[in-house]
């Protein structure tokens, strides 16, 4: 499978915010954003004149970098979102949310969406009782989504157990049952990063 291969930090630095690509490394000191947050290379810090479709440009990239989405399955969401009643970005931001590896991150099950990704790949995640290893994997309200029976007492699920997790509040995740159900799609509120999406939607409608 095609994936991102540019070192996290570096994506973070490259479009100047913090991505949460490496778990809990990113909420301490150690974080490449607090300690050297300038472009990398050798005129990063250089100021540059940035120009409209540059700013565009930059907003998309922040956005598939965050989820780990490559072009082509971005382009589909931005289609698809386009297809659906409402406002496209919001549309959009929905559909990158209501993805498995990113409904896996949110509900504290893996620290990254990348490590999230990995789980799901992995045959680890069920939805509705059955085994699910599609990333991209839509969910749907009413969802229960939840750790495979036989994969419990791997270390890092083991960990899970009992803690106190903050997710958003259209999911519910039980730390003793290891299983979580989705209550509601994510509105645009529900959503933290920082994100301007209708520059991403004058890019492709160009
Ligand atoms: Fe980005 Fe996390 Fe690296 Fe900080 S530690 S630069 S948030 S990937």
């Amino acid at each position: 499978m095609a994936k991102l291969i540019a070192p996290d930090c570096r994506q973070c630095r490259r479009e100047g915010c913090k991505l949460f690509l490496k778990g809990e490394r990113c909420t301490t000191k150690k974080c490449a954003m607090e300690r050297r947050p300038v472009v990398p290379g050798q005129h990063g810090a250089a100021r540059k004149r940035v120009t409209q479709y540059g700013t565009q440009l930059r907003e998309k990239q922040k956005v598939k970098k965050a989820y780990g989405v490559l072009e082509k399955k971005f382009r589909e969401y931005y289609e698809e979102a386009e297809r659906m009643k409402g406002v496209t970005g919001e549309n959009m931001l929905s559909l990158l949310e209501r993805r498995l590896d990113n409904v896996v991150y949110r509900m504290g099950i893996g620290s990254s969406r990348s490590e999230s990704r990995q789980i799901v790949n992995h045959g680890h995640i069920t939805v509705n009782g059955k085994r699910v290893n599609i990333p991209s994997y839509q969910v749907k309200v009413g969802d229960v989504i939840a750790i495979k029976e036989n994969k419990r007492d791997l270390e890092m699920f083991k960990a899970l157990k009992g803690m106190k997790i903050i997710m958003p509040k259209w999911l519910e995740f039980n730390s003793e049952k290891l299983e979580g159900k989705i209550l509601a799609l994510p509105k645009r509120e529900d959503i933290d990063l920082n994100i301007q999406e209708h520059l991403i939607i004058e890019l492709y409608s160009r």
